[in-house]
């Protein structure tokens, strides 16, 4: 699975074989589909304008059909030539991720199984609802393991000869199988009984994976982090006590448990308590000799064009810049919103403002210009380029925004698409972005 997870993310293109390697973004089809190699073109490079790092459009087009065009024409790439990456291609990040991995489990599980079961509908509840719980994702992921006899217990090893023992270690009452992990051992019914999780009357002719299933979709919320933290938990017990001698304590082990699951509650609430603040939040128009800057992406899919915005306010909160531009060869909500960052920094720099807030909707994009970490993403280039543009100011810091305290530069943007005007709004600014930005403004004067 890992190695078809694997995807190049091109910097300067020179590391990467055209015909060969899976460069193509996306989840699927990442190689060139070709029926005969075009000899003297090798590598990416090749396809690259050498004097302003854009790609050659003509030679990408006579090369591979209008589809494949289309998608390298949209990797974005810049004058920074970097090197060439090895990527996950399953996370937008391009980092390898629990979650990301878990979420490619499920979904080959869901396709290639789930014709097969009578009890189809209970199953997806099963799974879907678990993807839903708030639980971490290893926990998630042990269950998953477990339930599809993933595990290597007793009786999964002693099939494969590894091994002699067969009896569990923690009730010594049965061979140690899934069935024994997921519901009879007696260990885990004493937990199951002390957490109060209830276990309906089941009908005996259900096997052991449908008994559990049903088990599972009838509790409620909080038994259900009960019954997934619990199986976790034993298991991690388990091999202490196999591997290390760790003595077994059924009252640490419901102290564990229990104190998990109050701190996963408390997450959860800060979670919502932070929201609930972000909501309440006013746009701020920036300090005395600052300019703030709100930017957005409109982006049409299918078109592979994005519509993008930018709205620059000083510190009475008057618009002083109010742009739009038309960015082609986008097919990534991603990529639009680096570029829309990456313009109003270009902007800014050739009017002469020093000082910058920069305000986006973009979460990914935010958090990628204020982690100091490397980035594997798409929008690498885009990203790489920012921080280079960085350097002709004196201060620039990025905040991300909710969609609200944005409005401003989304109208902007939809303005912009639907009257398909580009550049500066020399005219005047249209009456719905005017609008917004005044009652930013007269929010901000009559916050608490
Ligand atoms: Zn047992």
């Amino acid at each position: 699975m890992i190695s078809d997870g694997i995807l190049w993310r091109v910097g300067n293109g020179a590391s990467i074989n055209i015909w060969n390697d899976p460069w193509l973004p996306g989840r699927e089809n990442n190689r060139i589909p070709v029926n005969e190699i075009k000899p003297p073109w090798s590598t990416v490079i090749q396809l690259m304008n050498e004097v302003d790092s854009t790609w050659n459009r003509e030679l990408i087009h006579n090369l591979v059909d209008d589809d494949t065009a289309n998608r390298i024409l949209a990797i974005p790439i810049s004058e920074s030539r970097l090197e060439d990456m090895l990527v996950w291609k399953f996370d937008g990040s391009g980092e390898y991720t629990v979650r990301s991995g878990y979420r490619v489990l499920i979904t080959d599980y869901l396709q290639s199984n789930l014709h097969m079961s009578s009890t189809n509908e209970e199953y997806k509840i099963f799974y879907m609802d678990r993807w839903a719980l708030h639980i971490p994702e290893k926990i998630k992921i042990h269950v998953w393991r477990l339930f599809n006899n993933m595990v290597p217990h007793y009786e999964n090893l002693a099939r494969r000869m590894l091994c002699g023992e067969a009896v569990c270690p923690l009730c010594k009452e049965d061979f140690e199988t899934t069935e024994h992990l997921l519901g009879s051992c007696r260990v885990l019914r004493t937990i199951w009984t002390s957490l109060q999780v209830q276990i309906p009357p089941l009908d005996a002719s259900l096997d052991y994976k449908d008994k559990f299933v049903k088990a599972y979709i009838e509790a409620e919320g909080r038994q259900k982090r009960f019954i997934a933290l619990s199986l976790w938990c034993l298991w991690f017990h388990r091999n202490k006590l196999i591997h290390e001698g760790t003595k077994f304590s059924m009252p640490h082990l419901l102290g564990f448990i229990r104190g998990y699951e109050r701190d996963l509650g408390l997450v959860r609430e800060n979670l919502c308590a932070s929201t609930a603040f972000m909501r309440n939040e006013v746009w701020r128009p920036p300090d005395y000799g600052f300019v703030k800057i709100n930017f957005d992406a409109s982006f049409i899919p299918g078109n592979n064009f994005a519509l993008i915005a930018i709205l620059a306010r000083n510190h009475k909160g008057e618009v002083i810049e109010a742009v739009t531009y038309l960015v082609e060869d986008v097919d990534d909500t991603f990529v639009a919103e680096a570029r829309a960052c990456e313009k109003a920094l270009i902007l800014t720099r050739l009017k002469g403002f020093r000082r910058l807030i920069v305000e986006g909707d973009s979460l990914t994009v935010i958090k990628k210009l204020t982690k100091n970490e490397e980035d594997r993403s798409i929008i690498r280039p885009i990203v790489h380029n920012i921080q280079r543009l960085r350097q002709g100011f004196d201060e620039v810091s990025y905040q991300f925004v909710n969609r609200s305290l944005n409005a401003a530069a989304h109208t902007l943007a939809v303005e912009g698409r639907h009257r398909k005007v580009c550049g500066a709004w020399v005219d005047g600014l249209p009456e719905t972005v005017r609008l917004v930005v005044e009652e930013d403004w007269l929010q901000w004067c009559q916050r608490i």
